[in-house]
This record gives C-alpha cells, sequence and structure tokens, in this order.
C-alpha cells in the first residue's frame, strides 16, 4: 500500500503534501477543515506545524494487514458468531508505559476473555486501549483552580500549574514513541490477535500517519496509528471533522452513543459509515446510564436493525454511571455498571439482536477508584491507591467479577 503523507501548515490550516493520492487528499482536506470539537489551543501555532510535520515521517504503529485482520474478525462479531471484549486505561500516561503496567493489563484481557470464551464457547476477539490511548475529551475547558484542564499526556500534563497545563505539541512526539514502545510490547507478549485501539480524538495526531488503501469498495485511507479507532461522546457531530474524517478510514470504527442519541440519528451515522453495509465495520457503543439503557435503547436498535447494516453493538457501562462520591472522587459502581450490562442484554434478548461486545475501563493494578466488588472498595477506601489519570477503572477483581457477570448473560 501507498504511504500518503500529508503534512498540515498548520494545525487545522492549508496543507502541504509530498506524495498524495489527489482525490483521497482532497477529500481529507475537506473532512479536516471541519469544524472540530476538543482541540487544543496550542499557543505556538507554527510550532505545533513543525511537530506535526515531523508526525509525517513517524513510522507506522501497526501494519494494514493487521488491520484487515481484525475487520475480518469484526465481521464475525457482527454476524453474531463472536464476542469483543475491549478494555484498559482510560488515559495512558507516558509514565504508565512500562511493561509491568502494560503487561498487567494485557493479562487482565486475557483473563476475561478466558472467562467469557469457556461460557459462551464464542471466539472472543480481544481489543486493547493502548498504544495511543492519550488524548482525552473533556466536559469543561477550565478546571476549579481557573487552569486549563489536563486534556491528556499527548497534549499536556496533569500538574495544577498553568505551565504543566499549556499544550506542548512536542508531546505528540513523545506519545507516538510510547506507542512504538507499547506495540512491540503487545507483539512480544500475545499471540496475534489482540489489537490495539483508542479514542480518534486529536486531529493533528490522528492525520499524521495515514496509506492509501484501494482494497476495498471505495479507496479509504487506513490508519497506520492503531487498528480501531472510536469516535469519542463529545466528537460525534454529524457536521464535524470527526465524523467526515472517520469516513475516509478504511480501519474499522467505532462510535460512542449517549442518551441524547435519537434513532433517526443513529441511522444517519450508520449510513454514513458503513455506506458499503461492511459487517463489523462499525461498531455502536452505548452508553447510557444503568436507569436509562431499558428504555432508551430498543428504539435506537430497531431503527438500525431494520436499516439492515450489521454493526456490533457493544455497550460501555462505564462512561453512563460516572458520579461523585462524598468524599469528592470521580467513581463509578460496579452495581451499577452491571446493571447497565444486563439492561443492554435484555434490550438484545428480547429484539434479537446480538450483544456483541463491551467496552471497559479497567487495569491490572490494584487500585481503589470504583466502588464495590468482593471484597469490596468503600468511599473511604478510594483514597488508598486512587491512580487514574482521567476516569476511575475496574482493579483486576472487579474486572474477574465483570467478565463472569457477562458469561452469565451471554449463557442465560
Ligand atoms: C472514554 O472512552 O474514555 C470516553 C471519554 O468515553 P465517552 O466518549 O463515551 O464519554
Ligand atoms: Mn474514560
Amino acid at each position: 500500500m501507498r504511504r500518503l503523507l500529508h503534512g498540515p501548515a498548520e494545525p487545522g490550516g492549508p496543507i502541504h503534501r509530498r506524495a498524495v493520492d489527489r482525490a483521497l487528499g482532497r477529500r481529507l482536506d475537506e473532512a479536516l477543515a471541519r469544524p472540530a470539537a476538543q482541540q487544543p489551543d496550542w499557543p505556538d501555532p507554527a510550532r505545533a506545524a513543525r511537530v506535526a510535520g515531523q508526525l509525517h515521517d513517524a513510522e507506522p504503529v501497526v501494519a494494514p494487514a493487521e488491520t484487515a485482520r481484525l475487520a475480518a474478525r469484526l465481521a464475525s462479531v457482527a454476524r453474531g458468531e463472536a464476542f469483543l471484549l475491549q478494555g484498559g486505561d482510560c488515559a495512558e500516561t507516558f509514565d504508565g508505559n512500562t511493561e509491568s503496567h502494560l503487561r498487567g493489563n494485557l493479562r487482565l484481557l486475557e483473563e476475561m476473555a478466558d472467562v467469557l470464551a469457556a461460557a459462551a464457547g464464542l471466539p472472543v476477539v480481544k481489543l486493547a486501549r493502548m498504544a495511543g490511548q492519550y488524548a482525552k475529551p473533556r466536559s469543561n475547558t477550565v478546571d476549579a483552580l481557573g487552569l486549563p484542564v489536563y486534556r491528556g499526556d499527548i497534549i499536556n500534563a496533569p500538574e495544577p500549574t498553568a505551565e504543566a497545563r499549556t499544550p506542548d505539541p512536542r508531546r505528540m512526539l513523545r506519545a507516538h514513541a510510547n506507542a512504538l514502545e507499547a506495540m512491540d510490547l503487545v507483539r512480544k507478549f500475545c499471540a496475534d490477535d489482540v489489537h490495539v485501539s483508542h479514542e480518534m480524538l486529536l486531529l493533528d495526531y490522528e492525520r499524521a500517519v495515514l496509506w492509501a488503501d484501494a482494497s476495498g469498495p471505495e479507496p479509504r485511507l487506513s490508519s497506520g496509528l492503531a487498528h480501531f479507532l472510536w469516535i469519542g461522546e463529545r466528537t460525534r457531530q454529524l457536521d464535524g471533522a470527526h465524523i467526515a474524517f472517520a469516513e475516509l478510514l478504511s480501519n474499522p470504527i467505532g462510535l460512542k452513543l449517549g442518551p441524547s442519541v435519537t434513532p433517526e440519528q443513529a441511522v444517519e451515522y450508520v449510513e454514513r459509515l458503513d455506506p458499503h453495509r461492511t459487517p463489523g465495520r462499525l461498531t455502536l457503543v452505548s452508553r447510557m446510564g444503568h436507569d436509562l439503557v431499558r428504555d432508551v435503547l430498543p428504539p435506537i436498535v430497531e431503527k438500525v436493525a431494520a436499516s439492515g447494516h450489521e454493526v456490533i453493538w457493544q455497550c460501555d457501562p462505564m462512561h453512563g454511571n460516572t458520579r461523585r462520591s462524598g468524599n469528592g472522587f470521580k467513581t463509578r459502581h460496579l452495581d451499577h455498571v452491571l446493571d447497565e450490562l444486563a439492561g443492554f442484554f435484555e434490550v438484545h434478548r428480547v429484539l434479537g439482536t446480538h450483544p456483541g461486545g463491551v467496552h471497559v475501563e479497567v487495569t491490572g493494578e490494584d487500585v481503589t477508584e470504583c466502588l464495590g466488588g468482593s471484597p469490596g472498595v468503600a468511599e473511604a477506601d478510594l483514597p488508598a491507591r486512587y491512580l487514574t489519570a482521567c476516569d476511575p477503572r475496574l482493579n483486576a477483581g472487579q474486572s474477574v467479577q465483570l467478565a463472569r457477570s457477562v458469561a452469565e448473560l451471554l449463557c442465560g
């Protein structure tokens, strides 16, 4: 496949390119010229452009052949012949990019997959949130101290100082180097069915490593930065850059759907992102909250199923169930997480559709970030090992408990 070298003159601005498929390049320019939510305000755009230019010569993290292999496996998930387990940190960090942390997360994913496969009698496709999960969407632009919010290690640093929070484009190079190291470890420790994914959020990064891909029904671009990319709840504007960029990619795509989405909008997303009706091309990741999933999800599933597109239905039971504990920690209760999963399975059972997968924030480390489980984490335990850089993750014990619950739901 030909590499599409595509460099910005300035982030978000006109584009220089050295070797480009003309039509694809033009469509890429048009996509990236649309309004893009959740992008950093680089303090020195010319410097950011220089760094982004350097990234265009960067080594790919994944190979198109690996991505194609994942796409084939996801087709079997969409057809109801396999189950998708996606998980890892909410936010990877540069400091956390160690062999022990990555191995811990990979081992946990394997353990959860084994529980699921044994119970369901279905192959389990494993997808790590790893090797690039460095950019975070945020609800507010400033924190309680009036400082710019932390947007992930690829953009700024979490320490509460003006200097640390100033977006630094050189962090994109460091994120890329970290992603290469993480992917080396994945290849070293795992059989080839572990693939990597991250949120396709920071467009100055995502546009950097693209291959022209002529293998499908229309010419597209294959991202060399992850096998699977998803669009978050805060960047799924139908007229925005993220959806338009995802339309051009040949990688399998995920789309987070919160409770405000209408069935009509869901069908519009499906038609835009899966125009060739490719089973498994699109994963719809519902994150409705345990109290809403049973009411909000059914009309969405019905309408999309009636459209004839073979999507993967995946449940993210984490992001609709976040709350603040009495002692001030952003947390989630495992009971709410399990209840959303139960609701998700109920909806699909009634409608006769395949509950195709789960998407969870987990770590192999013994953290105290989410409440519940056994032995249980109580509010008073949260400060002991609350280590996440962003959202609270299930620890290893809670994650295996979740896998056992999902296994029962799959059998039931
Ligand atoms: C996430 O997956 O970390 C995330 C921010 O999710 P969402 O876009 O669903 O809020
Ligand atoms: Mn998160």
